[in-house]
């Protein structure tokens, strides 16, 4: 059986044969690019030669690129451990042409690889295009043979790829698997299509236009590709599995997780493994490149990510720290992708440690607050505002842990009450702080956030803490 690192050699490989430049992986924070909080996708790197203001020694590139969606435009943060094919971190397998070849090609290239080198079924592939592009579909007719039934037109964005409110775009083209109708879903485009049986498995983007923060979408003046499929779904194809959780990579954590916590990985508590499995690549990844946890910005998403992934170990009945003695089965699995992440083991151990044994008081007794809080309530009752805030100021929760913790039970959060406290005690801090009459001595302001904790200047605020993509 081919593993994730064979399948991403064999694409690799596959793309350096046919003209390509290997290039690395760019690190998850993007440098210079303040209109993104992580790459989100292989073309982050390339933004520039898509445009025209950068050129290269190559016209082709193939890489493996890490990728984190938890937050803005692509966020999979509340998918993971839901449906069978999200991560928060993931790799993005992908071959670019920068104003080298287009359609056609990109087309060939895709249909080739995948029936023939991955010789996957035709018959269980279907695409999707953009509803205007009858250029691309009479390309899929021709290389693949795929009849009208297989071609089904998109209008939605889903078929106009965009990396962020700004930057190169265009129309793309996307790969289905039909894993079988014993699975729940329908076709793209379709009432089910959020469903797991018609996976997406390859995007192939036709860069051609750049999108502006005004509103402009501008014809750029080369065209090139874009494509991304995400290892991880394509490796479950491979190995025959339906879901990314039941691959090789991903299982070898998720028993490094049952061994860590005593709790069966197939059991009631399946789900928490899932969980953890995924952030433990997503924390360790964000942390070999240099995120450390805080309050703002990426570090506040590394520390909820963190988090979460601490509260699900909770779950599994975990007394102790836990997350950190996955990190050697990690290593293990990509440390010889991905050297990063051996030379920053200790550091990814020490900073899990920490930050685990500083929430694991305040999360046991908040975890009983939430219980206690849930009793008094009616039936399916939302928490109330109040007490997620209390939850947040009081016993560092971020929001979405608790809205993590209370969809188990079918359950809400007030978050307009929410958004109502924390206001309030943005408010009387800003009182308390002009009564001093000692306005403008940044210390005092300091000191307010210390007295605070994790809230007003550090915590948590959805345009510091995402809305910066
Ligand atoms: P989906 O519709 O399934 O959420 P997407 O359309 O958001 O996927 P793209 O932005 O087109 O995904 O990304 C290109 C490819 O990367 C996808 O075809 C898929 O193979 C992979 N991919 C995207 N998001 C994830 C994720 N959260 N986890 C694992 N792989 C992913
Ligand atoms: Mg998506
Ligand atoms: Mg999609
Ligand atoms: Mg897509």
């Amino acid at each position: 059986m081919a593993s994730l690192n064979d399948i991403r050699s064999t694409y690799l490989e596959f793309f350096r044969r046919n003209g390509h430049r290997v290039v690395d992986s760019s690190p998850l924070v993007p440098r210079n690019d303040p209109t993104l909080m992580f790459a989100n996708s292989g073309m982050v790197q390339f933004k520039n030669l898509f445009t025209g203001v950068e050129t290269r020694d190559y016209k082709r590139a193939t890489t493996a690129q890490k990728c984190v969606r938890a937050g803005g435009k692509h966020n999979d943060l509340d998918n993971v451990g839901y449906t069978a094919r999200h991560h928060t971190f993931f790799e993005m397998l992908g071959n670019f042409s920068f104003g080298d070849y287009f359609k056609d090609q990109a087309i060939a290239f895709a249909w080739e690889l995948l029936t023939k080198d991955f010789g996957l079924n035709p018959d269980k592939l279907l695409v999707t295009v953009y509803h205007t592009d009858d250029e691309a579909a009479g390309i899929w007719k021709k290389v693949a043979g795929l009849p009208d039934s297989r071609i089904i037109r998109i209008a939605t964005d889903d078929n106009f790829w965009r990396m962020g409110p700004t930057g190169p775009c265009g129309p793309c083209t996307e790969i289905f698997y039909d894993h079988g109708d014993h699975i729940w879903g329908g076709p793209p485009g379709s009432a089910q299509e959020d469903g797991d049986r018609f996976i997406e498995i390859w995007n192939n983007v036709f860069m051609q236009n750049e999108q502006f923060a005004d509103g402009r979408l501008v014809p750029l003046e080369m065209q090139s590709i874009d494509t991304g499929m995400g290892l991880e779904r394509i490796g479950a194809l491979l190995q025959g599995k339906h879901d990314n959780y039941d691959t090789d990579l991903m299982r070898s954590l998720i028993e490094a997780s049952a061994h860590a916590t005593s709790a069966d990985p197939d059991g009631p508590g399946k789900i928490h493994h899932r969980v953890i499995a995924d952030h433990l690549r997503s924390t360790s990844f964000l942390i070999a490149d240099g995120v450390m946890p805080s309050n703002e910005g990426r570090g506040y998403v590394l520390r909820r990510i963190m988090r979460r992934a601490m509260r699900h170990a909770h779950m599994l009945g975990a007394h102790d720290p836990v997350m950190h003695r996955l990190v050697p089965a990690l290593v293990r699995g990509m440390g010889a992708a991905y050297p990063e992440l051996g030379r920053a083991q200790s550091l990814i151990e020490e900073t899990l440690r920490l930050e685990e044994t500083r929430f694991k008081q305040t999360l046991d007794r908040g975890l009983k607050l939430l219980d206690d809080e849930l009793a008094r309530l009616p039936e399916g009752g939302a928490l109330p505002g109040a007490a997620a805030f209390k939850l947040y100021d009081t016993y560092g929760f971020p929001l979405d842990l608790t809205q993590d913790a209370l969809r188990e039970k079918g359950r809400e959060v007030d978050v307009a009450g929410f958004d109502h406290a924390m206001q309030e005690q943005k408010q009387k801090a800003r009182a308390a702080w002009v009564g001093t009459g000692a306005a403008g001595d940044a210390r005092i302001w300091f000191d307010l956030a210390e007295e605070h904790g994790a809230t007003e200047f550090l915590g948590y605020d959805t345009e510091t803490a995402e809305g910066v993509v």
